[in-house]
């Protein structure tokens, strides 16, 4: 099966990010299991996930710093000329690709270090090891993927899939997003959370929030908190933005027993 492979178009966010160093505020969770990615790499994932066919996805791989790629390079890559295996070459060097290997990127070069690329695997039996990805998988991917941004990069590694639609989200991500609330919903009634503590303007309404470390931990994550003032400006969009940072419902209406769920 021929993998489709398109050119990836970088987020504006990570023009000047350094591969496999990128601001841990650029990463969030994609929706499968803890597994961090790029926040639009995310909210694409998460769109992509919930279109499934019954397939038990999982990962072996996301967001990759530069030490884990030298790791992973030097794992499969090997200084003694291996005569007729692959090579790379890296920092001016030659190295040569280990029988029984997958390849690996350069270090500094994956798209794994800018939080784009995922390693598909799925969860075929019963103990906690993934399995390979099947190939009723990969096909599903190969029909599914490009709908909501993502591409396959190489043909020999049909679990690497990365996303490359840049700050261009697909209309199928933002079709299942929803739309954000309308100017008539009363805002005070969509952010519910009970408490006296840290006191914030919700679209222009004065609201009171709990102090509760975990709450205001996923707020600074999803960047409606600034940590020194603990006063921000919600709107409309913000509260979007909110839900679709995490594992909240994509309601347009987030209670304090969403709250309680969350685990930045
Ligand atoms: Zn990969």
């Amino acid at each position: 099966m021929v993998l489709p492979v398109a050119p990836l178009h970088l987020p504006a966010d990570l023009a000047h990010e350094s591969n496999g160093e990128i601001s841990q505020t650029l990463l969030t969770l994609c929706g499968i299991g803890n597994f961090k990615m790029h926040h639009l790499a995310a909210r694409a994932m998460r769109a992509m996930i919930a279109a499934y066919p019954p397939f038990t996805e999982t990962a072996t791989g996301t967001y990759r710093t530069y030490a884990q790629q030298v790791q992973l390079f030097t794992a499969r890559y090997s200084l003694i000329p291996l005569p007729g295996r692959p090579t790379k070459v890296w920092n001016g060097t030659t190295y040569w690709q280990k029988p029984n290997t997958a390849m690996a990127a350069v270090p500094g070069t994956s798209n794994h270090g800018l939080g784009l690329a995922i390693d598909f695997a799925e969860q075929l039996d019963d103990d906690i090891a993934p399995e390979s990805i099947s190939a009723a998988f990969v096909a599903w991917l190969v029909a599914n993927a490009a709908t909501y941004g993502y591409s396959a990069e190489a043909q020999s590694e049909p679990w690497h899939w990365r996303y490359v639609a840049g700050d261009n989200l697909p209309a199928a991500v933002l079709a299942f997003e929803g739309p954000l609330p309308s100017e008539e919903d009363d805002m005070r009634e969509r952010i519910q959370v009970p408490g006296d503590a840290a006191v914030f303007l919700l679209d222009g309404i004065t609201c009171t929030w709990v102090a509760d470390t975990k709450v205001s931990t996923a707020l600074e994550q999803a960047g409606l908190m600034p940590p020194a003032t603990g006063v921000k400006l919600v709107d409309r969009a913000g509260l979007k933005a909110f839900e679709l940072r995490g594992p909240l419902p994509n309601n347009n209406v987030t209670v304090a027993a969403d709250f309680a769920k969350w685990s930045p």
